[in-house]
């Protein structure tokens, strides 16, 4: 385990309207308060930003959004600029999600540009990385590790903003978890290229999240569809605390 507390993030996707994330986070904020040892996210759609933030004043939970644009501003149809989260009062965001990889052509240059410009905007960033079924199969893993973190270690100079997410394609929304050997054994290759915290991300839930993140280099974890249901999500960032006391 890197220093600091684990982190749990949860990964909304493209669920929750407004009001949606409104009653979520009025369940969760008293459903988590009193908790240590671990700080806790949640990464709403854009158009549920406001409504998250407002309904976390004054709890634990961090509000993150899921994507962010490398310029300033400009004609970018469809794209939001870090200043635009940062005056929201948004407190980080994720890059490079394997589903915008796959779906909405991001590649490892724009991946680390949108890094590079949210953490130099003062934004946490939590930049995903991960090998696809095939690649593992073909012993490539390490090989797509380190292509991905180099270009986002190569474009961040604000390491202590930095967070990357191990996030095996084949594990996310599959049901199909790393195991707590391959998790440590991906997240050690990756701590020895970038020495940043390393979430773990795939079909993490309730019943595996423990083992997880008890492994000696799991940092924390990025939770897609186990952080929808408040129940489901505290037990996550419940577990992760105690992972953090053992
Ligand atoms: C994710 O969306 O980052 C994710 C890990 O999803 P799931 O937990 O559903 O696999």
């Amino acid at each position: 385990m890197g220093e600091g507390a684990p982190l749990v993030a949860g990964n909304w996707k493209m669920f929750k309207r407004p009001s949606e994330a409104t009653a979520f986070c009025a369940e969760l904020a008293p459903r988590l308060a009193g908790i240590e040892g671990v700080a806790v996210a949640v990464c709403p759609p854009f158009t549920a930003l406001p409504a998250a933030l407002a309904g976390l004043v004054g709890s634990v939970v961090r509000v993150y959004a899921q994507n962010v644009h490398w310029e300033t501003e400009g004609a970018f149809t469809g794209e939001v600029s870090a200043g635009m989260l940062v005056e929201l009062g948004v407190h980080g965001t994720v890059v490079g999600h394997s589903e915008r990889r796959q779906h909405f052509g991001d590649t490892d240059s724009t991946v680390a540009w949108r890094a590079r410009r949210a953490t130099e905007a003062g934004l946490t960033v939590i930049a995903c990385v991960g090998e696809l079924e095939d690649e593992r199969v073909a012993g490539r893993t390490e090989e797509v590790l380190e292509r991905q973190v180099a270009a986002i270690a190569g474009a961040v100079v604000e390491r202590g903003q930095l967070v990357v997410a191990y996030e095996p394609v084949w594990a996310i929304g599959t049901g199909r978890v790393a195991t707590p050997e391959q998790a440590q054994q991906a997240h050690e290759f990756i701590r020895g290229l970038l020495d940043v915290p390393i979430l773990y991300g795939g079909s993490v839930k309730p019943d595996n999240a423990l083992e997880l993140l008890s492994q000696p280099d799991v940092d924390g974890a990025l939770v897609g569809g186990a952080s929808l249901e408040v129940e489901s999500f505290a037990a996550i960032c419940e577990a992760a605390a105690r992972s953090s006391r053992s």
